[in-house]
């Protein structure tokens, strides 16, 4: 993992209890940045927390549920009084259930309330604490689901379509305002949103099928993008969707 000079900056991760966002907020903290590790899984939450605490880092749990607004803000205002400010957000927090079928409405809400309009209540809310600080970047994230079509999840990729739309409205409303939005849209990645395939040879084999790499990615393959599109080495990108999927979507 590259290593950015993040020192004396404060960062946000969303579903940072495991998975893609445990890396993400283990990244940030390894390029000095203090982080807010924010789950709906306290005590999963608090086990990212003393894992960058162990490594010197600095870190403090913040229970979330990006779907409610009060819950949004009092994340972000955690971050503020813990640490003073708020110059990067991670928006990642995202539920997938393939046994569940989205074209029952409370599944499909629920899905669009966590996946879509989970990630405008943070960008809302982070836009404002960054604006207070002279600006800042935000990474969102989508999927492969956010760039193709999914035939059997209507709502998740619905949701990560949404996703990208939302990151380009981002990039452009604060464009002038030193925010830089972004995404990043992963392929087949190991986390506990996978287990049900990774557990299945015959299921991994099929995802492995769909990627040139011929492989499963890895959740720090995902955070290090993430902490890239944060960092000054990617001060003039916005609005990017930046896909990482071992060549999926070159297929
Ligand atoms: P993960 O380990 O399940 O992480 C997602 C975390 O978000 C979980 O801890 C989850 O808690 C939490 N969460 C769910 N609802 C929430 C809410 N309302 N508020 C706050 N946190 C909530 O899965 P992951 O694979 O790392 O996923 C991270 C992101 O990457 C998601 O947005 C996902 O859609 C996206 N993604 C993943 C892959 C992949 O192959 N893994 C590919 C493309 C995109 P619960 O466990 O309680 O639900």
């Amino acid at each position: 993992m590259i290593h950015y000079q993040m020192d004396g900056k404060v960062a946000l991760v969303t579903g940072a209890s495991g998975g893609i966002g445990r890396s993400a907020a283990q990244a940030f903290a390894g390029s000095g940045a203090s982080v807010v590790v924010s789950d709906v899984q306290e005590e999963k939450g608090e086990e990212t927390v003393k894992l960058i605490t162990d490594e010197g880092g600095k870190a403090a749990f913040q229970l979330c549920d990006v779907s409610d607004e009060a819950s949004v803000q009092a994340l972000v205002d955690r971050a503020v009084s813990e640490y003073g400010r708020l110059d990067f957000a991670v928006n990642n927090a995202g539920i997938n259930d393939i046994a569940k079928d989205e074209y029952e409405l409370d599944v499909w809400q629920r899905s669009l309330d966590v996946n879509l309009t989970g990630v405008m209540l943070c960008m809302k809310a982070e836009a404002e604490a960054m604006l207070a600080s002279g600006g800042g970047a935000i990474v969102n994230t989508s999927s492969i689901n956010g760039l193709i079509g999914n035939p059997m999840q209507p709502a998740y990729n619905a949701g990560k379509h949404g996703v990208i739309g939302l990151t380009r409205h981002g990039a452009l409303k604060w464009a002038k305002d030193g925010i830089r939005v972004n995404c990043v849209c992963p392929g087949f990645i190991e986390t506990p949103m996978t287990d049900i395939i990774t557990k299945s040879a015959k299921l991994t084999n099929s995802m492995k099928l769909i990627t040139p790499m011929d492989r499963i990615g890895k959740p720090e393959e995902i955070a290090s993008a993430m902490v890239w599109l944060c960092s000054d080495a990617a001060s003039f990108v916005t609005g990017h969707p930046m896909v990482i999927d071992g060549g999926a979507t070159a297929m």
